[in-house]
């Protein structure tokens, strides 16, 4: 279990930092990308590439889509970060950072195939987390849809996994995902995708968090690039940064490094953008700190206080 404390402050109430858990081929990708279409990623010179979450070609000619990590889409004045969450038991440990992230998860789940094994370890670490879920029965176009069904297969799995009286009484949206439709009600036909942006922000709480409490931020994830190097992804979880601003590594051997911020990011729709200053709630990229890893916590150089992380997994 990796332990997060944050104070009880709503750090950002125009935030929502959600994870989504599905089984391979359930429309993961192509959703993602009508809810970047409609909430305005992309602007009017962009073209949209087909699947445009897929981040790698080649995955792509194999017709496997693979979700970048990281993306993050407006919707009206709120940033809705999404995080996708690795489909298996065999990475229980990026499980937990990536759900320590989160405020909530979509499960999404085809509404012809049911919800299906893979998805079970996520969900239940979602659980154990105490993190609210909406439930996305997806595909409704299909011939073949059973969406009837396949909603009461996913209560039987949620009281399988032992989910509390609260975390059954999820919202559900029938969406297609190729059309970027959503309905809350199976009868009527969903016009676009608004009724699920509506529930992730009226089911999933805005980020916890104190903004004017010394810097606590987790690194989550890594990611590099050429010419930036090392890149630390995580969320803040207490206090602020800003470009320039001094700042100490807490890492896991126990040791301090002090540093400097050189290059801040947030995310807007798959890319990686810059920025001068985020506060708690907001899930970052610090780029240029040498030798960092995944678990070190990024502190204010007055305070440095880690945030605990053990990772049974
Ligand atoms: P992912 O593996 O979960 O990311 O799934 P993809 O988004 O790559 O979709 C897998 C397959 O399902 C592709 O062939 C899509 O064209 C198809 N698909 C995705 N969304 C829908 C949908 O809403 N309706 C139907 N009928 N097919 C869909
Ligand atoms: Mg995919």
């Amino acid at each position: 279990m990796l332990l997060t404390e944050t104070s009880p402050l709503v750090a950002n109430p125009l935030r929502r930092n959600v994870a989504i858990i599905a089984h391979v081929d359930h429309g993961k990708t192509t959703l993602v990308d009508a809810m970047f279409r409609q909430g305005g990623v992309f602007r009017a010179h962009e073209r949209v590439a087909e699947r445009a979450m897929d981040s790698n070609e080649l995955e792509r000619e194999r017709g496997i889509t693979i979700m970048a990590k990281n993306t993050a889409v407006h919707y009206g004045e709120t940033l809705i970060n999404i995080m996708d969450t690795p489909g298996h038991a065999d990475f229980g440990g990026e499980v937990e950072r990536v759900l320590s992230m989160a405020d909530g998860v979509v499960l999404l789940v085809d509404a012809a195939e049911g919800p299906l094994p893979q998805t079970r370890f996520v969900l239940r670490k979602a659980f154990e987390r105490g993190l609210p879920p909406i439930v996305v029965i997806n595909k409704i176009d299909r011939a073949d849809a059973r969406a009837k069904e396949v909603l009461n297969e996913v209560y039987d799995l949620f009281i399988d996994l032992d989910a509390t009286e609260e975390q059954i009484e999820f919202p559900v949206l029938y969406t297609s995902g190729r059309a970027g439709t959503a309905s809350t009600d199976l009868n009527v036909p969903g016009e676009d995708l608004r009724p699920l942006f509506e529930a992730i922000l009226s089911h999933v709480p805005p980020p916890k968090g104190d903004p004017n409490a010394p810097l606590q931020m987790l690194v989550s994830n890594l990611d590099a690039s050429d010419y930036l190097g090392r890149i630390a992804i995580g969320r803040i979880f207490n206090g602020r940064v800003r470009l320039n601003d001094p700042i100490v590594v807490c890492k896991l051997d126990g040791q301090a490094k002090e540093t400097r911020v050189t290059k801040l990011f947030t995310f807007e729709g798959l890319k990686r953008v810059e920025i001068a200053e985020a506060s708690a709630g907001d899930i970052i990229c610090l780029a240029g700190i040498e030798d960092i890893t995944i678990g070190e916590t990024i502190t204010d150089p007055e305070h440095r206080q880690a945030i605990p992380y053990t990772d049974v997994d």
